[in-house]
């Protein structure tokens, strides 16, 4: 899938580049296309004003073809010469005279800026650029290869002539126009060396050339962003149902491990009570009872937290609202697991603060809850645990907090440890057992009794975890 969509994105990329590509080539071919026609216009102009000088000065009546203007130039000046030498006096010799030197004026290469007539360029370039159908804005110039400046800019001559020098403005190379790749060399037919070149800039190129593709490149973009988001998508959930099928499987495992030890009692406890030295003996069958009687209950308690869970998943929790004193609720849980701290040489103490600890909700969760809160801080604290209850009221309602000083855990576990089946990860060492059901357990029942439940927690220092209970009304 990363490897097609790669591809795609690649191809998109090559398609559009190429088409803005093609884009530009056509549009340079079509400029110069432009730049011939007015180059070949202007040198037309120019060789028909010649010969209709020529004419006016000769009085020739005949108009002579384009092609032969040249000739007709050296011809028709010979041809006059000799006749004028046979038939011609005095007079007519110098009238001659005058007409060579005027021919020879005329033949003479005037500079480039005075070879074009600037209202007259202005024209054809216009009109060849709307028969090319190119609308773009534009600055044009004529730059004179031998002053090494633009003669002509924009519609005005840029050389100023004073009475003794002429001002030339060279072209720099910070200059668009000179820097332009549309030029065409001008008179190269009349000209042994073209004098000059005719320049065109467009400074809204680019933006032209990317207009022609825009909505394509838009309509990729946007597919290509629909795929990629809906890959993501895929991906995500993916990487989602994977990790919950191994948070059930964790969750299999941890129940089967669960149950596996106290079946293992009760097998061997009713085995012994088979014994007739046991079964005679009614201390021995006591004892043997109650180890039964205190595995089966410890297989309920398990039982009855997935069941809990079972409910919340269906929604079908009912609380059953009444009066609870919490430092009432909270000192019956502390003395059912005092006994267990003990046996690990840990403390359990509580610090009932609160002056009111009347909350309104359902006595049996709320004792499970905080049952639940400080059998976690007895298992996640390895050394001897240090637990304390406190109550406190604030704005509006109670808080209980559960503080220990165990293992704690980090930024990561906490955004995750009230979420259904999450265990912090402790390798394949199930030293510290459970279904990781508790505390998501404990935060439905904190949502239906319009409470938060908080935490607060440092690897390696501890725990806080925080009940908020809204004062009853
Ligand atoms: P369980 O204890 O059955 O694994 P819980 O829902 O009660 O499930 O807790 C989820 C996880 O949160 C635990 O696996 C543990 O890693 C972490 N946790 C809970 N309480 C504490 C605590 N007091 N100190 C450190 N970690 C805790």
């Amino acid at each position: 899938m990363t490897a097609s969509v790669i591809g795609l994105v690649g191809l998109q990329v090559h398609w559009i580049s190429w088409s803005i590509k093609l884009n530009e080539e056509q549009f340079d071919a079509n400029v110069f296309g432009v730049l011939g026609r007015v180059a070949e216009r202007l040198e037309r102009e120019e060789s028909s004003a010649a010969s209709q000088l020529l004419d006016s000065t000769f009085g020739e009546t005949e108009n002579p073809s384009l092609s032969e203007t040249e000739t007709m130039q050296e011809d028709t000046a010979s041809q006059y010469f000799q006749a004028a030498n046979n038939k011609l006096d005095r007079y007519s010799r110098t009238r001659q005279m005058i007409d060579m030197a005027m021919i020879q004026e005329l033949l003479k290469p005037k500079p480039l800026g005075e070879r074009i007539d600037v209202e007259r360029l202005d024209l054809i370039l216009k009109q060849e650029l709307q028969k090319a159908g190119i609308s773009l804005s534009y600055n044009y110039g004529v730059f004179a290869r031998q002053l090494n400046a633009f003669v002509i800019r924009d519609n005005s001559y840029q050389h100023i002539t004073n009475k003794n020098s002429t001002r030339v403005v060279h072209a720099s190379s910070f200059d668009h126009l000179y820097n332009s790749k549309y030029g065409i060399d001008l008179f190269t037919t009349q000209d042994l060396q073209s004098p000059g070149l005719l320049m065109v800039f467009f400074p809204a190129k680019s933006s032209y050339v990317w207009s022609t593709v825009w909505m394509t490149l838009l309509a990729s973009v946007l597919f290509t962003g629909i795929i990629l988001f809906c890959f993501a998508y895929t991906i995500n959930v993916i990487f989602q149902q994977k990790k919950l099928s191994e948070i059930k499987n964790d969750f299999i495992n941890n129940m089967t491990h669960e149950f596996k030890t106290p079946i293992a009692t009760i097998s061997l406890a009713t085995d012994s009570i088979a014994n007739p030295i046991v079964y005679n003996n009614p201390d021995k069958l006591k004892r043997f009872a109650n180890i039964i009687r205190q595995e089966n209950k410890r297989m309920n308690d398990q039982v009855e937290k997935v069941l809990q869970m079972a409910i919340l998943d269906k929604e079908e929790m009912r609380i059953n609202q009444s009066s609870v004193n919490l430092h009432e609720v909270i000192a019956q849980a502390v003395s059912n697991f005092s006994l267990q701290v003990e046996k690990r040489e840990g403390t359990l103490n509580a610090e009932l603060n609160a002056e009111n600890p009347i909350i309104e909700g359902d006595l049996t969760h709320i004792s499970s809850m905080i049952q639940n809160l400080m059998d976690n801080a007895n298992k996640y604290s390895p050394e001897k645990p240090e637990i304390t209850v406190t109550t406190r009221n604030i704005s509006g309602g109670v808080e209980v907090t559960v503080t220990d000083k165990g293992m704690g855990m980090s930024k990561e576990a906490r955004k995750h440890i009230f979420d259904k089946f999450y265990r912090v990860h402790t390798g394949n060492l199930h030293d510290v057992k459970g279904f990781g059901l508790g505390l998501s357990y404990v935060k439905a029942m904190m949502t239906a009794h319009k409470g938060t439940v908080d935490v607060k927690s440092e690897l390696g220092k501890g725990s806080n975890f925080i009940l908020y209970f809204p004062a009853k009304n």
